[in-house]
């Protein structure tokens, strides 16, 4: 990493409005709770999906727009012979490096909100009923909290994020473990939550609860 390098500036794009004239909701959830299988279900009933983990990926696979600066600022080595992010040295390094940290969210999250606004727009042209807005660290971060209209927090228990997610991303339970620590606790995304999806079942279960959702949904009319 280039520790000469000052902190890029935080992100100097407005945070801008997400407001569409449509419901805005937020979905959340802990580590593989199932944002994504929920989200998958709500895009097939024909909700309007902006999913910043997917823009995060995005912009950071090889060509995307926050290569250039990663590369400028920590160094060709962090970027992989397919000239996308490492992540795992990524990773490694911003968990024992808070600057490293600051300084990659300098870079990505300006781009992730830029590309987020887009697609909302893009989303509300195109006629989506409510745009349903996938943060998994919504409650965290506390970036665009303040604009939903409804939280919706897909959950489970903790064991089973830790089976999943090792299972999914071939992680160990203590790599599993420590990010369930840095994130927020199950009780303190439920306080906060105007529905709660139920994920620990079989995904047929969380088909109708999905479904349910929906209706539910299609119920909440914009001002
Ligand atoms: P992340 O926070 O890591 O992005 P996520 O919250 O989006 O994860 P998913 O990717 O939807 O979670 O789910 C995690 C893993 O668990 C995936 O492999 C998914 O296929 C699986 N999964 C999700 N829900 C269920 C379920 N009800 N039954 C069995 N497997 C499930």
């Amino acid at each position: 990493m280039a520790t000469d390098h000052p902190i890029p500036p935080a992100g100097q794009a407005k945070l801008g409005t997400l407001k569409m004239g449509l419901p805005l909701i937020g979905l959340t959830g802990g580590i593989g709770s199932g944002k994504t299988a929920v989200s998958d279900l709500l895009a097939q009933l024909g909700a309007g999906i902006v999913d910043t983990d997917l823009i995060a990926h995005q912009i950071t696979a090889s060509g995307g727009k926050a290569i250039p600066l990663i590369q400028d600022y920590f160094g060709t080595e962090f970027i992989d012979s397919s000239g996308a992010l490492d992540r795992a040295k990524m990773r490694s390094l911003v968990f024992q490096n808070l600057e490293a940290k600051k300084a990659l969210e300098a870079i990505t999250h300006p781009l992730i909100r830029q590309e987020t606004l887009r697609q909302a727009g893009q989303l509300a042209d195109a006629g989506a009923p409510y745009l349903l807005l996938v943060v998994p660290l919504l409650i965290e971060s506390g970036t665009w909290i303040d604009q939903i209209d409804y939280l919706v927090v897909v959950d489970c228990p903790e064991e089973i994020q830790i089976q999943r997610v090792m299972h999914r991303s071939n992680l160990t339970r203590t790599e599993v473990e420590s990010i369930l620590k840095a994130q927020a606790s199950r009780q303190e995304r439920l306080a906060l939550a105007n529905a709660v999806i139920d994920n620990q079942g079989e995904l047929s279960e969380l088909k109708s609860a999905a479904q349910e959702l929906h209706r539910k949904i299609l119920g909440i009319r914009k001002p």
